[in-house]
């Protein structure tokens, strides 16, 4: 991109865009960010990219992309139970759409005022339509919650509902419906896929309570099998217990546990907690999470049904199941 439009694109779009912090001392303008971490804490990163047609419909609303561009990595912010700081914006751009910046930037800077993140730098380049987005975020070193902590006997914890966005999901793709949804529950679907809510306060407050945390990108199972890896350990769920919305309790029940086993994109925290802090993640996250299982020695996810089977889920296994 020729050096003054890529500049006053910055300039017009980014520069002042977010919450300006005490702890940048240099922001954008210059070769580097500088910036101040404080004592005691270590910096916590981690970068995604969208990429068109990829990750996102083309005709997405700019503001909606904006938003959800930053929330897929305040999400692992928060499933670290690190506190948001930074971000630098890598825009690739196939042409300069003044109404399609300032919607992108408008959803971008409204969910980083909600969690104090400042911009404080990027890359603004040409080509197909793409966005990575890289966040910092602070952590006590020995309290950041990892996928490796889980130990037998834990329970298994997750907050929200889940199957929401994989619903939505289909729904925009026309690939699914179902006659007892309502008009409201087909929107809050596809609002669950388009716009998810970060769960940083919870992750925040998990920190010296769970044993480990993930959050829900890719799928329960998926997600809570890299727990289970990383930790060297076996988990049991309980499919009754699994958490759904009002929309997808309307729908058949078995497709209901299967979007919330198996889809991705509600970027809700899955968390693990040892026995003795049990009695206090009930109180202090009432109604905002559901206990769904237990951590075992078995090495590899079961899940519980209804009539008290046990049926083993890994990979291929899921098929299986769902017959
Ligand atoms: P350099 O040539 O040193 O890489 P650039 O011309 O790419 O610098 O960028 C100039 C300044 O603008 C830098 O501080 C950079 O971090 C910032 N910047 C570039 N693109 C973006 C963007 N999309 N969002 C935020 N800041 C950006
Ligand atoms: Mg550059």
């Amino acid at each position: 991109m020729s050096a003054l439009s890529e500049f006053s694109i910055i300039q017009h779009y980014f520069e002042q865009l977010t919450p300006q912090r005490d702890d940048v001392l240099l922001g954008i303008g210059d070769d580097c960010a500088l910036l101040q971490c404080p004592a005691d804490h270590v910096v916590a990163v981690s970068i995604d990219t969208l990429v068109e047609g990829v990750h996102f419909f083309p005709d997405v609303s700019p503001e909606k992309l904006g938003y959800k561009s930053l929330a897929v990595g305040l999400s692992d912010l928060a499933a670290m139970g690190a506190t948001p700081a930074w971000f630098t914006l890598a825009l690739t751009l196939p042409r300069v759409n003044p109404d399609w910046l300032k919607g992108f930037s408008s959803g971008l800077a409204d969910l980083a005022k909600q969690h104090n993140i400042q911009l404080i730098g990027g890359d603004t380049t040409r080509g197909s339509l793409t966005i990575s987005i890289q966040v910092h975020g602070f952590v006590e070193p020995k309290k950041a919650l990892k996928r490796s902590g889980a130990q037998v006997g834990d329970l298994i914890y997750v907050t929200g509902s889940l199957g929401d966005a994989g619903a939505g999901l289909q729904l925009q793709l026309q690939q699914w419906d179902d006659e007892n949804l309502e008009k409201e529950d087909r929107h809050y679907l596809v609002q669950r896929l388009e716009q998810p809510s970060p769960r940083l306060t919870i992750g925040h407050n998990l920190l010296g309570l769970a044993s480990a945390a993930i959050d829900i990108s890719d799928g329960l199972l998926a997600d809570l099998g890299h727990i289970v890896e990383k930790s060297k350990v076996g988990a049991r769920l309980d499919l009754a217990k699994l958490p759904l919305s009002s929309a997808l309790s309307k729908i058949n029940r078995t497709t209901a546990q299967q979007f919330a086993l198996q889809s991705g994109d509600d970027y809700e925290l899955c968390f693990i907690v040892p026995p003795q802090h049990f009695g206090e993640v009930e109180k202090l996250f009432k109604g905002q999470c559901t206990r769904i299982g237990m951590i075992t020695d078995d090495q590899s996810i079961y899940v519980i049904d209804e009539n008290d089977n046990l049926t083993e889920l890994t990979g291929a296994g899921y098929d299986h199941f769902s017959s």
